[in-house]
């Protein structure tokens, strides 16, 4: 670990900003930025073919192509699991939503806003979901037609078993949709050997792009088969599609800035290797964080086994010195800026590694955590890992 001055990387990004160690919106490369200081027409050939270019290429993430479209949403990630959750399920149907954080109880309150019905399933923030728990609900209620899970629920940074949950929908018959807003692109998910009839995210997590589109991957013929679901017109994915279709064309003012961004974020993705280069170097990012923290003597809420390499919660500590307000401050004069916690189990904070941060930026956030604590005059002492 560095720990002089000019071993330490400037705490900056490539334009001068504080390092963004928060889920999104995120630190993002130079280039990104830079693809935004022209202007397009929306009707325009050439930004037609750049959006197809971005849309086409979604689905090769999660190994869906030719199985698999892209539906791009204006708006911020919710907004595309909104699209999804209204698209995907029809006005009689039922859906049983799992629940270990903020974005399971988000989907649970569209479903009532939508007038959809829905069963939920909920388990405390640092605990997956129980597989035989949700075949047991599975079997007792067979109206349920649809699934929805978060692949990494991002309020404690735990990793959900999406594979074993699609694995357990395909047995009973059941349709899965997932909010993998802040895994896409990082985390392995493979249409080939996962099933799954719907997955959102968007252009500002681990895809490095700046944030105001989402998209929904889905199954071709299953979107085919939403005709007269959408209780909006504007979240309806189905319209969306075949406008896109008919005109290559969105139906309404597409962020065009964001999604030129996008399409530079997207070559950056390819160029790193993918979900296995991209996802390698945010494991490595979280390795060196929750070691470096760990050895500060803080504590995560979740064992290794459950963390997704995403974001990390850390508890907060009891020293009656440590000051978070403080703390935060002070590590945001450094440079870094942190994310508060939102956990009901446990009083917290998080620290992500997701969007254009290296490995030398994380040590760079150790060291400023270690100095933050010396001006506190807070020892913690660190305990064996979980
Ligand atoms: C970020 C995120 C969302 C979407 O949040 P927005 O603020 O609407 O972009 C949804 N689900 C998960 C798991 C997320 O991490």
């Amino acid at each position: 670990m560095s720990s002089t001055n000019d071993s330490r990387p400037p705490a900056v990004s490539e334009t001068g900003d504080p390092l963004l160690l928060t889920p999104g919106p995120l630190t993002t490369s130079k280039t990104v930025k830079q693809a935004m200081v022209h202007d397009w027409g929306s009707r325009d050939a050439a930004f037609i073919a750049l959006n197809a270019e971005v849309l086409d290429g979604l689905p090769k993430i999660v190994h869906g192509e030719g199985d698999y479209v892209t539906v791009p949403m204006q708006g911020s990630g919710t907004f595309a699991v909104e699209a999804m959750l209204t698209t995907f399920v029809p006005r009689d149907g039922a859906i049983l939503v799992l629940i270990n954080g903020a974005y399971g109880q988000r989907a649970r309150r569209i479903l009532g806003v939508a007038g959809r019905k829905s069963f939920t399933y909920e388990t405390a923030e640092d605990t997956p979901p129980d597989l035989e728990a949700i075949e047991h609900i599975l079997a007792g209620a067979p109206s349920i037609t649809h699934v929805f899970a978060v692949h990494c629920e991002t309020t404690s940074g735990i990793l959900n078993p999406i594979d074993k949950i699609a694995a357990l929908c395909a047995r009973h018959g059941k349709r899965l949709l997932i909010d993998a807003m802040s895994a896409f692109g990082a985390l392995e998910l493979d249409a080939r050997t996962t099933a799954f009839d719907a997955v959102a995210a968007s252009a500002n997590k681990c895809l490095e792009g700046v944030p105001g589109l989402g998209f929904v991957v889905c199954r071709r013929e299953a979107l085919l088969a939403c005709d007269g679901n959408a209780t909006t017109l504007s979240l309806d994915l189905l319209d969306q599609r075949r406008n896109l279709d008919r005109t290559g064309q969105y139906r309404f003012t597409p962020p065009i800035h964001v999604i030129v961004a996008f399409h530079q974020a997207l070559q950056e993705f390819w160029a790193e290797g993918g979900v296995a280069g991209r996802g390698g170097r945010y494991a490595e990012n979280a390795r060196i964080l929750i070691g470096g923290m760990r050895s500060l003597g803080f504590e995560t809420l979740l064992p290794d086994a459950l963390q997704a390499p995403i974001i990390a919660t850390f508890r907060m500590p009891t020293h009656p010195r440590f000051v978070f307000p403080r703390f935060y401050d002070s590590l945001k004069a450094r440079g870094y800026v942190i994310y508060p916690g939102k956990l009901t189990v446990a009083d917290s904070f998080r620290i992500g590694c997701i969007g254009r941060l290296y490995p030398d930026h994380m040590r760079g956030a150790l060291q400023a955590v270690r100095e933050t604590l010396e001006e506190m005059g807070v020892a913690l002492t660190p305990a064996p890992a979980p």
